[in-house]
């Protein structure tokens, strides 16, 4: 006969088998979905979104609402459920306008034209007012009066009917601790603002990157030049603009007018919509569990990019068909995994991202779940060209974080890199930002160790300088790090 002590081990060991067994099923099942991911379905998805048919995804456009739809299909072909009473789309205010032409930036010395080159040399204002100015030009520095910080660059100088020529930025310096003071100077549209204002006719930024991220003003005409247009304008007036730019950055006002024979000329042709509106695309896969699946992870990314001017598309492939054709690839993944997420995930595809975080900002106003049931948010935002990973806010949220670790160590291999929850520099810059703000514990995750020249804002971030490789890779950190998340009952 056996003894009772050795039955209930025998019991014991195989219980302790059996659990094992379930736990190696479940470790093959997820292999299993591990490897449906694709990086051919990753790039066709982020060639889908960098379509010219969507014109560049600029917020508020109906290509937008056009691409926003194809995406919501694939949700819904996948079983991801539409997250807002029934529907897939968060909408919101979003003015905007086309570019219908590239227009001309022409300069005059005082003895010979330069037409400058697109997009060499400058780009249209994403929200210039429709038509021409020619002027006189005065330098205004970061255009900034801030009388309570004794600071003006419109001190002593007149700018009523000119052209000004204005930097981005604020005069924030390592040794001056206090950011948050010149914050409401760093927007752009402050900015523009404050040069109508002082009656400024039209404006030059020194700051060549397409950005929808600026303002409409009534007849205020503006482009984007490159600096060493600025450059030879000063070289013009025998001016340094090294040194001022050195003045400018030590606190300084260099502001000044230019001779009256140096001038500028820009054509401009826009439309104005103000009443238009754009959305976020929201999907939901619930929770399996009956108290967990209250709780939601939120995987998110924007889905809007910075539009065409005239026949010019601006693809957006990296910045952000990319970010968005991994959450895709996660979703699909996360809807079809036999091994089933126990807390519910949401997926947000940010719209006016471009425009100033406006679908970011709408959600954390008008939250879907509680803010306090929201265990955490990542956001991907350029995740498609290099050779390894950076997450923003790893060492912040350590727990969380060990299973985006576990995951890349276990199965992906690839460099990653974390930092603590970064301070913005003067203004929150992307969606992960919001949220963390908000009191959502947030990782934002991109790719490091550039294969491809970066084309920030450029009509070549095209998709052949994408890395489907690591594109598969975010997808499947995604996938796991996320369902590890959504299981782990001890947070
Ligand atoms: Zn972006």
């Amino acid at each position: 006969m056996y003894s009772k002590t050795f039955l209930s081990l025998l019991l014991f060991a195989f219980t302790v088998w059996c659990a094992g067994a379930q736990n190696s099923k479940k470790t093959d099942q997820k292999i299993q979905t591990l490897h449906t991911i694709s990086s051919n379905e990753i790039l066709e998805y982020a060639t889908e979104l960098s379509s010219p048919k969507y014109k560049g995804r600029l917020s508020g456009s109906p290509e937008f609402q056009d691409v926003a739809n194809w995406c919501a299909g694939k949700f819904e072909e996948w079983g991801v459920k539409p997250a807002n009473n029934g529907s897939y789309f968060q909408y919101f205010k979003n003015e905007f306008s086309e570019v219908n032409s590239l227009g001309a930036v022409i300069y005059f010395n005082g003895k010979e034209k330069t037409y400058l080159d697109f997009p060499e040399d400058y780009l249209p204002g994403s929200n210039s007012a429709n038509g021409k100015v020619e002027a006189e030009l005065v330098y205004v520095g970061y255009g900034i009066s801030a009388p309570e910080l004794d600071y003006d660059d419109y001190k002593n100088i007149d700018v009523k009917g000119k052209i000004i020529i204005l930097e981005p930025g604020i005069p924030y310096t390592k040794n001056d601790t206090i950011l948050a003071k010149w914050t409401p100077y760093a927007y752009h549209r402050y900015k523009f603002r404050n040069a109508v204002k002082h009656g400024a006719a039209g404006m030059i930024y020194a700051s060549k990157i397409a950005n929808p991220n600026t303002v409409h003003l009534d007849g205020f005409i503006y482009a984007h030049v490159d600096t060493k247009v600025v450059d030879q304008i000063f070289s013009d007036a025998g001016k340094d603009y090294k040194e001022v730019l050195k003045q400018l950055r030590n606190g300084e006002v260099p502001s000044f007018s230019l001779p009256a024979k140096q001038k500028i000329f820009i054509k401009a042709e826009t439309k104005y919509f103000p009443d238009a509106q754009a959305c976020n695309v929201v999907g939901i896969i619930e929770g399996t569990d009956p108290e967990l699946k209250n709780e939601v992870i939120i995987i998110g990314g924007h889905l809007d990019g910075q539009g065409q001017m005239g026949d010019v598309v601006f693809p957006g492939a990296l910045d952000n068909a990319s970010g968005i054709a991994d959450i895709l690839a996660a979703a699909k993944a996360l809807a079809s995994s036999q091994v089933k997420p126990k807390r519910t995930v949401l997926f947000i595809l940010f719209g006016g991202e471009e425009c100033g975080l406006y679908g970011s900002k709408l959600y954390c106003e008008q939250p879907l779940f509680p803010i306090e049931k929201t265990t955490m948010m990542i956001n991907l935002d350029m995740v498609g060209n290099g050779t390894g990973f950076f997450v923003e806010g790893g060492k912040s949220h350590a727990q969380l974080f060990t299973h985006f670790e576990a995951a890349n160590s276990n199965y992906i291999h690839r460099e990653m890199e974390s930092s603590a929850s970064r301070k913005n520099y003067g203004r929150p810059r992307s969606d992960a930002s919001i949220f963390e703000s908000a009191g959502i514990k947030t990782f934002g995750l991109w790719t490091r160790g550039s294969v491809f020249p970066v084309y920030y804002h450029h009509p070549m971030d095209k998709t052949n300088v994408l890395t489907p490789e690591i594109m598969e890779d975010a997808a499947k950190l995604l996938y796991l790090g996320v369902l590890g998340v959504a299981n782990d009952e001890s947070l």
